[in-house]
């Protein structure tokens, strides 16, 4: 099992680790930074350095289990297990996924319908949502605006499944029912915006989101619309 690093602190850029197992496409370390694709956010990608030596990581994945999965390109230079290794991410794309991620709570916040679906990128990122209405998109880019100009503190916490039941209340605020299996579960919290579970990587408060407005809004359906975002650097 690979300890994460990331679900404490999202803003670390790079850690001390050593190799714990490689073969012909990925490496797993004892503990990562790297966040695996997952919930709609890429997985991370970066360098793994060792002895004057390094390798590219394109890509990570969650592996078998509990375990990371650092992914290379083939013909890459790899490192023995056992190895001590500094493991550090490409943290501009990485702070984009943060960006966006947050700006999606955001996103579902203003628009007060169920969530069937989402994506997030580095360019662009957007939910799908249950609904009829058409999407005032001048008005939901203002209210986004407002929130990040608010800039409501973000922070994480654990909750198991019976601190949750005993608070319903806490429920019914919720945006999304959580999962009720795995007796622990992670809540995101936007002070007085959002609170659902969530595993993805957020900023610390939404000032931090920056310039960002609505794209594209897409009929997929009777009761489907794809809202999509954009951050202006
Ligand atoms: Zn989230």
């Amino acid at each position: 099992m690979t300890e994460i690093l990331f679900r404490d602190d999202s803003y670390l850029k790079e850690c001390e680790a050593s190799v714990v197992a490689v073969d012909d496409e990925a490496i797993v370390l004892d503990r990562t930074i790297f966040y695996p694709m997952g919930g709609g956010q890429p997985g991370d990608s970066g360098k793994i350095e060792w002895d004057g030596s390094s390798v590219v990581v394109t890509d990570t994945r969650h592996g078998e289990g509990g375990t990371i999965r650092h992914l290379f390109e083939p013909g890459s230079t790899l490192p023995e297990i056992g190895t001590a290794v500094k493991a550090s991410l490409d943290w501009d794309r990485r702070y984009l996924h943060m960006r966006m991620h947050t700006a999606l709570h955001l996103l579902g916040s203003v628009l007060q319908y169920g969530v069937t679906g989402g994506n997030i990128s580095a360019a662009k990122s957007r939910l799908d949502f249950d609904m009829e209405d058409t999407v005032d998109k001048e008005q939901v880019t203002a209210d986004i605006r407002a929130l990040v100009a608010a800039d409501h503190p973000v922070s994480c916490r654990w909750i198991t499944d019976a601190e949750l039941d005993a608070q319903p209340e806490l429920v019914r605020t919720m945006s999304v029912q959580p999962p009720r299996n795995a007796g622990k579960i992670r809540l995101l919290e936007i002070a007085g915006v959002d609170l659902q579970p969530c595993g993805g990587t957020h900023l610390k408060s939404t000032g931090e989101v920056g310039q960002v407005r609505v794209g594209k809004v897409e009929k997929k359906g009777r009761r489907n619309r794809r809202v999509s975002i954009l951050l202006d650097q």
